[in-house]
């Protein structure tokens, strides 16, 4: 309408939940901007400090997401982190709708005795380390022993252990950081335990980590073939996906039948109830976990996630109520499962839902808003101090022979 005013949309996290959430706005509501904030001085959420440098094809999404930016009603305010530079409160007084994005930082813990013992480290902190993640680059993690055990068997749990399987020449190519290239250049780890507390059944990597696992150079993926006795028989009844996991696994064990039935360190270990591991480093693997950052946010302790119905956050989680103008996406909203695909699929959906609430007037837009200017918020990285950034790390990889070099 002529005389409404700008609509004024906070999405808070910029991984791919927010961007995807933003492209997805900016194309249907003629008339608005989006602020995206961001906690840390650089964009892409998990897309830079989660996916395996040794997965560059999937970091191609960035592509799409710098589109996004260079729209002229998109505003980018890193090193901005709600629950301590703005309240939520704040963000609702300044803009007609927020929509949460701000992913799951921490680690789910076992609680058991022991956990926290100096080698025993969660996977999250590793990953992080080698994709240099602020704050994680004096992780330091213990790679002098031989063994290394993974509790948990997740695509997070391969990746890990691809990571430190790989020779460290070809991860030179990627953009692993260069303070962790020279760890995994002394590594003395040549074992890798996957632990997991079900069966190959319910294993929770996909085909394609699989896939890179047993096609790994110089690396021998070895199964426990008591854990495979009853498998044949469920195949039949399977969903395809894990149909084709669960032959690629049975084929992978039958091969190290064939060729290994004379190499005694390749006999499954015979186990009661207890098996003993001997690892001089333990990484938890056992998934991710968000946090409530803000006061006002109707948090699900238990569950990990904001309690919401298809994205609308509720008042309580009573009620049912819907808290208008308030959304979540993401693993924020979901829980922390899914690949990118999937935190896509979600966003566009809880993004229409916003927009669909706008255009019906079920979330009021008759006010004019104040949003966000970048002095309100001290030293904050804009999209053009972000692209100096990036033309920086670019630069520091060109002269290393890799993609970037993270600063
Ligand atoms: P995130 O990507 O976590 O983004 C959330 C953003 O919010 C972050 O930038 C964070 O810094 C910011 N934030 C946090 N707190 C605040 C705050 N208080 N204020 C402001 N901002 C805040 N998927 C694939 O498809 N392929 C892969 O190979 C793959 N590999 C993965 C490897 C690992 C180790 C992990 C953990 C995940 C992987 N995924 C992969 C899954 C993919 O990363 C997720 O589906 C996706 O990143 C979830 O998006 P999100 O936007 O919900 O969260």
């Amino acid at each position: 309408a002529v005389n409404s005013p700008t609509k004024r949309i906070c999405i808070v996290g910029a991984g791919p939940a927010g961007f995807y959430a933003a492209q997805y706005i900016l194309k249907t509501l003629s008339d608005c901007v989006v602020d995206v904030i961001e906690k840390l001085p650089v964009p892409f959420g998990l897309v830079r400090f989660g996916v395996a440098p040794d997965h560059p094809e999937v970091k191609n999404v960035i592509n799409t997401f710098n589109k996004t930016a260079e729209h002229k009603n998109f505003n980018f305010f890193g090193n901005v982190t709600l629950g301590k530079d703005i309240s939520l409160q704040e963000l609702r007084e300044r803009y007609h709708a927020v929509l949460l994005t701000y992913g799951a930082d921490q680690d789910r813990e076992l609680n058991i005795p022991n956990e926290n013992q100096p080698n025993v480290l969660s996977a999250r902190k590793f990953v992080a380390w080698y994709n240099g993640l602020p704050g994680e680059q004096d992780l330091n993690p213990n790679l002098s022993g031989r063994s290394v055990a993974i509790l948990g068997q997740g695509n997070v749990a391969v990746d890990a252990a691809r990571m430190l399987l790989s020779s460290v020449d070809a991860l030179r190519k990627t953009d692993t950081t260069e303070y962790a290239l020279e760890a995994l250049s002394r590594s003395k780890v040549e074992q890798v335990y996957l632990v997991g507390r079900r069966g190959p059944l319910q294993a929770a990597f996909t085909i394609k980590e699989l896939r890179e696992m047993l096609k790994l150079p110089n690396v021998q993926t070895i199964w426990k073939p008591d854990d495979f006795t009853d498998v044949p028989a469920h195949l039949p009844n399977l969903p395809r996906p894990r149909k084709r996991l669960t032959e690629l696994m049975l084929k992978s064990l039958s091969e190290q039948s064939s060729s290994s039935s004379s190499n005694r360190a390749q006999r499954p270990i015979p186990t009661d109830k207890i098996d003993h591991l001997p690892a001089e480093l333990i990484l938890r693997s056992i998934g991710y976990k968000s946090t409530c950052v803000d006061g006002g946010i109707c948090f699900d302790d238990r569950g990990g996630r904001v309690f919401n119905e298809s994205g609308r956050v509720l008042k309580d989680a009573t009620s049912k109520s819907v808290d208008k103008g308030l959304y979540v996406a993401g693993w924020l909203g979901t829980g922390p499962t899914g690949v990118i695909l999937t935190t896509m699929n979600g966003a566009f959906g809880v993004a229409k839902t916003l927009c669909d609430d706008i255009i019906s007037n079920e979330v009021d837009t008759s006010s004019s808003k104040a949003g966000s200017e970048a002095k309100q918020y001290g030293r904050v990285v804009t999209w053009s101090h972000w692209h100096r950034i990036n033309q920086a790390e670019i630069k520091a990889g060109e002269r290393l022979g890799k993609p970037r070099e993270k600063l």
